[in-house]
């Protein structure tokens, strides 16, 4: 019996298959071709969260696929609105009692809170991290497991900003780079025509620099990426974030100097500003040199305080005058804001816990 039960309940997931997938399971139900694409379109295109609500497919059809699929789609059981609006979604995970969090950021039209003119969604795309960045609370609760393209999928469709959304980063728990073939098979589905047809350039994956996978990124996206670099000197980041070991920057930055960033695509480097550890003049001149060549943006980053943590965050007068040497040595240099810190979403302070104990599943 209790074998039966267990069977009934593992169904597949449609969510996050691509459409040559879709259509092998097509295939496979004895349904015609262009059942693939209708099913796409409902998934993708008309956000059902039930086989029974794909209409235009025969009822024998939708019994024969329901019978071992399902939709799959991860609701949120909590969410947290900031005073600055920024609100961050708790959604369950695939593995019993763990959790992970998403980052809804708006920006309103003329700076009111009138409307919501452009929405960044900050998706997580693993169930904590196992690459141990010394300033992050993700990477201090250790990792547990890779979410699925359908549960990092759920992240767009099951926020109540599902419509509204503009833009996607996937800078929340985990390293994107290390859970490539979820990923990867999720920015399809967001940039297909039969996925959610959204431009690559509406979307950026950060990476800490997982370079056999960059290269994978580099060759088969066209998204924007982001890598998070936070020292120049080789040694000083390795103590900051132990996969310069593995992949130092410099491999890292000779692969992305083979590809064109001059054009649509984009690359951007992450800094987090950490009081007399890197955000003096010498660090500065040294990622001017660093980066020269490669046409890039940086991203300066007022860092949170974690608990326990010997990190404290640059003096505003120190993130001005850096920001000011690194423009002045020619590299666009933008300050991020800081948002939804109230709620403990802003960068780095996710880790997969809400505000309040949630209910176990
Ligand atoms: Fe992982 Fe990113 Fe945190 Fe590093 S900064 S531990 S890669 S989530």
């Amino acid at each position: 019996m209790q074998k039966l039960a267990e069977y009934v309940t593992m169904k597949e997931k449609l969510l996050g298959k691509t459409l040559t997938e879709l259509q092998q399971i097509a295939a496979q139900e004895g349904l015609p071709a262009f059942a693939a694409k209708q099913i796409a379109q409902w998934l993708y295109q008309k956000h059902v969260t039930e086989i029974d609500a794909m209409t235009n497919l025969s009822k024998t059809a939708r019994a024969a696929l329901s019978e071992r699929y399902e939709v799959g789609r991860t609701a949120p059981v909590e969410v947290f609105t900031s005073k600055d609006g920024t609100r961050k979604y708790l959604f369950p995970t695939d593995v019993p009692g763990k959790y992970i969090e998403t980052v809804m950021i708006p920006e309103y039209e003329d700076g009111s809170e009138g409307g919501i003119a452009r929405a960044t969604v900050c998706v997580s795309s693993q169930i904590g991290c196992k690459m141990g960045c010394r300033f992050c609370m993700t990477g201090r609760g250790g990792f547990h497991g890779h979410l699925s393209a359908a549960e990092i999928l759920s992240q767009f469709l099951g926020l109540e900003e599902a419509d509204l959304l503009t833009n996607a980063v996937f800078m929340g728990m985990g390293e994107p780079l290390d859970n490539w073939s979820e990923v990867s098979r999720a920015l399809e589905v967001i940039t297909a025509d039969w996925g959610f047809a959204w431009s690559p350039k509406r979307v950026t994956v950060s990476t800490i620099g997982v370079l056999p996978n960059l290269r994978h990124f580099l060759d088969e996206s066209r998204c924007h990426l982001a890598v998070s670099l936070h020292n120049p000197f080789p040694k000083e980041r390795e103590a900051l974030m132990p996969v310069q070991k593995a992949w130092p920057l410099q491999d890292v930055l000779a692969l992305i100097r083979q590809y064109d960033f001059s054009g649509q695509r984009r690359v951007s480097f992450e800094y987090t500003m950490f009081d007399g550890m890197n955000d003096t003049p010498r660090y500065a001149d040294a990622l001017a040199r660093l980066l020269r060549g490669i046409p890039c943006r940086i991203n300066l980053i007022r860092f949170h305080a974690i608990p326990d943590s010997p990190f404290r965050t640059s003096s505003p007068e120190a993130i001005a005058a850096f920001q000011a040497r690194l423009q002045k040595a020619g590299i666009t240099t933008t300050l991020r804001a800081s948002r939804g810190e109230d709620i403990l979403a802003a960068c780095g302070l996710l880790a997969g816990r809400g505000l309040k104990k949630p209910e176990t599943k």
